[in-house]
């Protein structure tokens, strides 16, 4: 970060009392800390199959996993990718890698091979958990690098099947001794600019954040053991790992896991097991305040509705809320560098308090948040919106290998810069006004513009390429590209969106492409991401 003047800086502080957190121990056991209150407790339903696993099943079949994956030739340290959608599996891979001390790299298995192979070689995974389906994305390069593959059905050929290492001894699992600051979680996000990083989330960090929700009297995220949780969304995604998984298990909930959201088979979950908690993300809250289907389930067992991970307006809270009339609704605004969650209603409080529509929350305690001038760095004081800077043991310990990124991203006093632009009220919540940073948010998913720049400029008849998000109602923002062709060809819009639709998964599409000159660029050669998009919000006749 650049050095700015020391001027006196303003912190924000959660309401809620400080706690204390023993973020000295390993994850795993932090989880289990409580576990013999609720050992025959449900854990996991699966919600496909309407399995049911206790807490004291999913402890053993962890340790065992943990076993397995040692057998397999993975040590401490050693990084493993989960490429899985929910399931109860990906439950067991995470907290087996956490037991073993080794890291877990969680990614979209819809990837396309180019995308999962540049993750897996960046964070030098040596094994994969998959699904047949997806084998044969990662079987060439897997062959190439000696990673072994493990499939939760089949096995295809040359894959070992993942009820080997279930039935693994859990007395083979060899005495690890965890440092709090090792690695655990290695999700993958572009920050505030670039190409996704691998985010190193740590014990502490990630107890930490657990703890600043769920802990304490009167914890944030009021959470208990007769709770239960949906996880509808992708646990490759620090939200529902954190806030949905690492959360439930600490308090001791049921977690009902669906693969993939699709509205009726949610809204059948939702009445057979009584959710009692529905962590979401705006399109979801959209098809439910939208669609006339859900007036003929009965969602009364609801008492909690979060929104995180990309804005949700007032307009559309206040609609859901006639659909949900008996449930706290609110917001909670994490981003992953942050481990993830810097702020979250009061609402969801065991002793709730009033929060306004449109309100991410205030800041989670244990931790200080200050909004900065991203021109001067000067620390402003209420109602004045500037860059969003949050400090506390729940951050990244840094981006893996990168150096300078993460130096970019936390400063020298240990302030991570979110890249996003709020302000904090008179009653100390928090509201995002706009996006200083090059990210796109499709429906939540995260679409790094430098990511598909750099496809665009490998296709002969592209000369320069920009990437800027464009409003979309359905998914809250889509890419757009601004391209300037090669001289004299004829290529079209068409075929840069097929050049691009090969490549990557669903979300990171382009949309629109728009032809043009010149990309505008400032002197240091950084692209005008700004005036592109105040372009296209004027719509002016040249794109
Ligand atoms: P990710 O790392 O994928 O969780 O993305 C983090 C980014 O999503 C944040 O830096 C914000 O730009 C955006 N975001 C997350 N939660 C919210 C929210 N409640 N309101 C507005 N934007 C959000």
């Amino acid at each position: 970060m650049g050095s700015f003047p020391q001027t006196e800086e303003i912190i924000f502080r959660s309401k809620l009392p400080d706690i204390e957190i023993r973020n000295d121990q390993p994850l795993h056991t932090y989880c289990f800390e409580h576990m013999a209150d609720f050992a025959d407790r449900p854990c996991i339903i699966d919600g496909a199959t309407g399995e049911v696993h206790s807490y004291a099943d999913v402890h053993l079949s962890a340790r065992r996993v943990a076993a397995g994956l040692h057998h397999l030739g993975i040590d401490q340290g050693h990084v493993i990718m989960i490429l899985l959608r929910n399931s109860p599996e990906f439950v067991l891979a995470f907290l087996g890698a956490s037991f073993r001390g080794a890291l877990a790299t969680t990614a979209n298995p819809f990837y396309t091979p180019a995308e999962i192979h540049k993750q897996a070689t960046a964070s030098g995974a040596r094994l994969i958990v998959t699904e047949s389906a997806h084998v044969d994305k990662v079987r060439a390069f897997a062959g190439e690098r000696g990673i072994t593959i493990v499939c939760v059905d089949g096995p295809p050929q040359g894959c070992h099947h993942f009820s080997e290492l279930l039935q693994s001894n859990e007395s083979d699992l060899p005495d690890v001794e965890i440092d709090p600051d090792d690695v655990v979680a290695l999700p993958y996000s572009s920050g505030t600019t670039g190409l996704p990083k691998g985010v190193m989330l740590t014990h502490r960090g990630l107890i930490t954040s657990v703890a600043q929700q769920v802990d304490g009297d009167n914890p944030n995220l009021y959470y208990h053991k007769e709770d239960v949780v949906l996880c509808v969304l992708p646990l490759f995604h620090i939200y529902s790992l954190n806030s949905v998984l690492l959360c439930a298990l600490r308090v001791g909930a049921a977690i009902l896991i669906m693969r993939k959201f699709e509205v009726v088979a949610m809204l059948e979950l939702v009445q057979r097991f009584r959710v009692s908690i529905a962590p979401f993300v705006p399109p979801i809250v959209v098809e439910i305040a939208k669609n006339p289907i859900v007036d003929s389930y009965d969602l009364s067992s609801i008492r909690t509705v979060m929104s995180g991970a990309a804005p949700m307006g007032k307009d559309l809270e206040d609609k859901l809320r006639t659909k949900i009339p008996n449930a706290k609704l609110g917001q909670g605004y994490g981003m992953t560098e942050a481990g993830p969650v810097l702020s979250m209603n009061l609402a969801f409080a065991k002793e709730p308090s009033e929060t306004k529509s449109g309100a991410c929350g205030t800041v989670v305690r244990n931790a200080e948040l200050k909004i900065v001038d991203p021109e001067t760095g000067a620390s402003l004081g209420r109602n004045q919106p500037g860059e969003i800077c949050i400090r506390g043991a729940q951050i990244m310990k840094g981006y893996i290998n990168d150096l300078e990124a993460t130096n970019n991203t936390i400063d020298k006093e240990g302030w991570l810069h979110t890249g996003d632009i709020g302000y904090v009220d008179d009653d100390d919540e928090i509201f995002i006004v706009d996006r200083l940073k090059e990210i796109i948010k499709y429906k939540g998913f995260q679409v790094a513009p430098a990511e598909l720049e750099a496809l665009l400029i490998t296709h002969p008849n592209i000369v320069e390429a920009a990437v800027v998000p464009m409003k979309d109602e359905l998914a809250g923002e889509v890419p757009v590209a601004f391209v300037v062709p090669k001289d004299g060809s004829k290529i079209t819009e068409d075929e840069i969106k097929q050049y691009i639709s090969k490549q990557v998964v669903f979300y990171k599409r382009i949309n629109r492409v728009f032809f043009t000159e010149a990309i505008p660029k400032a002197p240091s050669g950084k692209i005008l991401r700004k005036d592109l998009r105040a372009k296209l919000a004027a719509r002016l006749p040249d794109v």
